[in-house]
């Protein structure tokens, strides 16, 4: 079975997890909303903020990005790693993250040569999941520790 679906939605967190070694990469589990919320990113912020991770973290080579990925669901982004982080560098990679984003309002891969829907991009959007992001880091309202398997 697929590792995330293994994984009880129902009782998971805001949080960032480490999910999975496979064969030398690491899996980990953005999780933006809790999906018992029932809050979901906006198609907008869901894009530019994809955008944004992928250039950040393809600048950050000590991260040795392989791939990121927003879930379909809309409540986070997967991420696939070269680095095992412990939570307190996690923390300090998503304060990183935040600075970058704050601080640079020209949006990557801006256009159709580079996206294939550029007009789904907005500063002002990531601008407004950035401030939830920061808020939930600032009150520690993450939760850093994966759930057993339910199966
Ligand atoms: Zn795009």
């Amino acid at each position: 079975m697929t590792k995330s679906f293994s994984i009880d939605h129902t009782t998971l967190e805001r949080g960032f997890y480490f999910q999975e070694e496979k064969e030398n990469v690491f899996i980990y589990d953005f999780r933006i909303y809790a999906p018992k919320e029932k809050k979901y990113l906006t198609p907008l912020e869901n894009h530019t903020l994809e955008h944004y991770l992928a250039n950040y973290l393809n600048e950050r080579k000590e991260y040795k990005k392989v791939a990121i990925f927003p879930y379909g669901c809309l409540t986070g982004f997967g991420l696939v790693l070269g680095v095992r982080l412990l939570e307190d560098e996690v923390v300090e990679m998503l304060k990183s993250f935040l600075e970058y984003g704050f601080n640079n309002s020209l949006i990557p891969g801006n256009s159709i040569y580079e996206c294939g829907n550029p007009a789904t991009l907005n500063y002002s959007s990531l601008i407004d999941i950035l401030k939830v992001i920061e808020k939930d880091l600032l009150n520690n309202n993450y939760s850093f520790t994966y759930l057993k398997d339910t199966h």
